[in-house]
C-alpha cells in the first residue's frame, strides 16, 4: 500500500492553515512509508510500539520528530527516554516517576500528555477525572524537574454516531480548560485529539493536534 501524498498535501494545508500540528501515524508500516512524508517535509511521526520505534528511529533521520502515541509500559520508558519528542498516553502516577527517572538520567526534560478516558468503551485506557486529579495532588506535593507536562490526550469512542464522539471531545476540551485554570505552572497548549475517521470533529472542539494513520498511509492489515 502506497502513500497517499494526495491526502497528505490536502490534510496538511488544511491543518496548517489552523496551526493545527499533524503526527502521522506510522505503526506497522515500513521506514520507505516514512521516508516518502518525510521528504514533502513532514517531521511529526507517531508511533505505538517501543521496539518499532527505537528500530525505526534508528534507521531514519534524527530530525524526526518522534511521538510516542500507545500504551507505555514504565519497564520500556528508557528505550525511548533519549529521544522522544512527546510521549501522549501518560495515565499513571508510576509511569510519570518513570519518565521523570529516565529524564534525569538522559540530562532532559521529557514532555507528556496525560491520557483522559473519555470513551464509554471499556478497553481504552486513560485517567477519569479523579484518577487526574489525584495526580495533580501528587505533582504539588513533588514537582519532576525532568518532566513538562503539556497537555491532555484523548480517544473518543469507536462509533458512527457523530453527536456522541463530538461530546467526548467537548468534554476532554472542558477537562483541558479547567486544568490550565487549576495547574497555571503548566505549559499546557496541546490538546491531542482526533484519529482519520473523527478529526474534523476532533477540530471543531478544540484539538490542537491530530493523530493520523490510515487516510496517510493506508489501512493496516
Ligand atoms: C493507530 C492510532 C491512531 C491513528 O489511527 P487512524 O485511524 O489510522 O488514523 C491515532 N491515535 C492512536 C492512539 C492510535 O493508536
Amino acid at each position: 500500500m502506497a502513500v497517499n501524498r494526495e491526502a497528505y498535501l490536502q490534510i496538511a494545508a488544511e491543518l496548517g492553515a489552523k496551526n493545527i500540528t499533524l503526527v502521522a501515524v506510522s505503526k506497522t508500516k515500513p521506514i520507505g512509508d516514512i521516508l516518502e512524508l518525510y521528504e514533502l517535509g513532514h517531521r511529526d511521526f507517531g508511533e505505538n510500539y517501543v521496539q518499532e520505534l527505537t528500530d525505526k528511529a534508528a534507521q531514519l533521520p534524527p530530525d524526526i520528530r518522534w511521538h510516542f502515541i500507545g500504551h507505555l509500559q514504565s519497564n520500556k520508558v528508557k528505550y525511548i527516554a533519549p529521544f522522544v519528542q512527546l510521549v501522549h498516553g501518560v495515565d499513571s502516577y508510576n509511569l510519570l516517576k518513570e519518565i521523570n527517572k529516565q529524564a534525569l538520567k538522559q540530562r532532559r526534560v521529557i514532555d507528556v500528555l496525560l491520557q483522559v478516558h473519555i470513551a464509554q468503551e471499556e478497553t481504552k485506557f486513560g485517567l477519569d477525572e479523579e484518577e487526574l486529579n489525584e495526580i495533580i495532588g501528587q505533582w504539588i506535593n513533588g514537582p519532576m524537574e525532568g518532566i513538562r507536562v503539556c497537555g491532555l490526550m484523548g480517544m473518543a469512542s469507536f462509533t458512527d454516531d457523530q453527536q456522541k464522539v463530538r461530546a467526548e471531545f467537548n468534554k476532554l476540551k472542558n477537562i483541558f480548560d479547567q486544568l490550565k485554570t487549576k495547574m497555571p505552572a503548566w505549559p499546557l497548549r496541546i490538546l491531542s485529539m482526533g484519529m482519520s475517521g473523527d478529526y474534523k470533529i476532533a477540530i471543531e472542539e478544540g484539538s490542537t493536534l491530530v493523530r493520523i494513520g490510515s487516510l496517510l498511509f493506508g489501512a493496516r492489515s
